[in-house]
This record gives C-alpha cells, structure tokens and sequence, in this order.
C-alpha cells in the first residue's frame, strides 16, 4: 500500500482530508509558546493537516504559527487542512456560529476546512455554518454507533457528518465502530493513536503506556522503525485518519516518516490482536449525563 506524503482522503461530501494530522492538544501546564513552536515545525516537515479545538486554549497560537508559515511562504491557506471544534457549551443553536466566529478570528482565518461537534449533540446548526461558508465540511467526535445513526436518521439531515474522530489506537482499535464507519462513507479519525499524553487531568497514570508494548517494539524493529510510526502506519492501513501529538521536532519528524514503510497483512493481523477495548479518555465524570457515549459497546 503506497502511500504519498501528501495522501488524501475524499469525504462523503467531495472535499479531501489529508491522512496524516497534528494534534495540537496540550496539557494546561505547558507554555503556550510551545504549541507555536511545535505546529510551526509539523507545518515545516510536511504536516498539512493541523487538528485543533476551543477548549485546548491555544487557538490562537496554532493561528500564529499557520500565519507565520503562509507569511514565509512555505504553504498557503489552500494548502493547509484546519479542523476546529465546537465545545459542549455552545451547543445552543444560536451559540453554534458565534462559537465558530471566535474560533476564527483564534485563528485569523476565513474559513476553516472541517468543524466537528466535540461530544455528542445536533447539527442543524453546524449545517447552516457550511451553508454561509464558513466551513468546508461538518462532522462529529466521540459519537457513539447509536449517536450516529440518531444523526443519519433524522428527518431534514442536510449534510451526513464527513467523519467521527474518537480515540483509536491499537489497545482500542475500534474495528466496530470503523466498520460501521465505512458502510456509512463516514471517515474514522483517531484521536490518541499513541497513547495520548497521559495528561493527569484526563488519564490514569496507571493506564498501559501504549509505545512501550512489547509486541509493537518488536514489529518497530523489524521495519527499523518506531513504535510511533507503526501506531500510525497501523491506521493509515486500515482506512483510518490518523492524528499525532507531540511538541519535540525529533518525534514531529518521526512521524511524518509514515510514508516511508509499509506494514505486512501479517503485521496488521498481530497489531489488530492487542486489542482489549482499553479506554485512556473514560470521561468517567461525565457518565450520568444522558449522551454520555461510552457506556454502549462502541
Ligand atoms: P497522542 O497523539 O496519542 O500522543 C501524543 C504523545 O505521544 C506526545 O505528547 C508524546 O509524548 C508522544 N509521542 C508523539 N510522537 C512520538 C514519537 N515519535 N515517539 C515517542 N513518543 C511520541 O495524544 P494526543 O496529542 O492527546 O492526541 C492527538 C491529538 O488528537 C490531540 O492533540 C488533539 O488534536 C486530538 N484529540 C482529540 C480528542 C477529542 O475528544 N476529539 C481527544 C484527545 C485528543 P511526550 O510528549 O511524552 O514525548
């Protein structure tokens, strides 16, 4: 399966969606300068899809360092692929594109290219930001088999949502939901694909330390690759868009070396094998909310 450095995927609505992603998620802790550091070198080593939402609180940076790379030339808006999300407390209708205003101006941008519902609710609203063209494609995060098909049935749907982004990795691979996924033409983006950030605000610090699994080492030095590189090749292989995190330029470089390599059937076959529907974003304080959605199968 060759794959080009600039690999795109078309959504169910004709747009494309780059395969590879940079999270842009950090920890509270972290010093904002660092997301513009970090997204400026994902931007300089190849990275055209750059992953971010509100309630990271650091919009504006990513902003900067989008800017600062249209601004020297190495890209241009066209060429760069922004995800923004819309957090659960603009929700209301008449939130929705306020919301997705100041998201913008975050990020000095017209448009962005895809605008997902962080957690689970409607999208009539987020419809109407696409009708104004102040987004390309719409789509959700962290629904659930059930939430989606809540959404595909409802009467007046005007736009399918292009993708769901969930957390996926191989200890959750999420093979369900992915298939139900395809049969629907909605993309699977995975969140987490290495084992998140461990940010103790969200993760168990007992959770497995995903890159350190033994059976993933050994795959890595077979292919005289990471074990970050084959958690992501792994996902690019099956269908899936896949996210990165990380604010080293050594492990940001790393990663968009996916392209390079290929995993065997085989290899798939054994990574799909460590799957034990293991969840390091349990939200487990949310759970007696109603669209709480992890409390289905998948
Ligand atoms: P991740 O991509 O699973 O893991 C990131 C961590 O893995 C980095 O902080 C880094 O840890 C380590 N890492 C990265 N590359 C590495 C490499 N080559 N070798 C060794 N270690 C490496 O976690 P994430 O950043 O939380 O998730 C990715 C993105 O998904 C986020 O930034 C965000 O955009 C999105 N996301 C969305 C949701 C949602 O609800 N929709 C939830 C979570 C995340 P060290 O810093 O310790 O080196």
């Amino acid at each position: 399966m060759a794959l080009s450095r600039s690999h795109r995927v078309t959504m169910n609505d004709g747009n494309t969606i780059p395969v590879l992603g940079f999270g842009t998620y950090a920890p509270r802790s972290v010093p904002k300068s660092e997301t513009v550091m970090a997204t400026k070198v994902a931007i300089e080593v190849g990275f055209r899809h750059i992953d971010g939402a509100f309630a990271y609180e650091n919009e504006k940076e990513v902003g900067q360092a989008i800017q600062a790379k249209i601004a020297d030339g190495t890209v241009t808006r066209k060429d760069i692929f922004c995800t923004g999300k819309l957090w659960s407390t603009c929700h209301r209708p008449d939130l929705v594109r306020p919301a997705l205003e100041e998201t913008l101006k975050n990020l000095q941008l017209d448009y962005l290219d895809l605008y997902i519902i962080h957690s689970p609710i409607s999208l009539k609203a987020m419809e109407k930001c696409k009708d104004a063209g102040l987004v390309k494609s719409i789509g959700v995060s962290n629904f659930n088999r059930r939430q989606l098909e809540m959404i595909l049935n409802k009467t007046g749907l005007k736009y399918k949502p292009v993708c769901n982004q969930v957390e996926c990795h191989p200890y959750l691979n999420q093979s369900k939901l992915l298939e139900f996924c395809k049969s629907k033409d909605i993309i699977l983006v995975a969140h987490s694909a290495l084992g998140t950030q461990r940010d103790p605000q969200w993760v168990d610090e007992k959770a497995p330390v995903l890159l350190e699994e033994p059976v993933l080492g050994a795959i890595a030095k077979k292919h005289n690759r990471s074990p970050a590189q084959i958690a992501l090749r792994y996902q690019i292989q099956r269908g899936v868009v896949v996210l990165a995190g990380s604010r080293s330029e050594k492990e940001i470089k790393e990663n968009f070396g996916v392209f390079e390599f290929q995993l065997t059937p085989e290899d798939i076959k054994v990574i799909d094998g460590l799957n034990r529907n293991f969840r390091y974003y349990t939200l487990n304080e949310f759970q007696e909310f109603p669209n709480y959605p992890y409390n289905d199968e998948y």
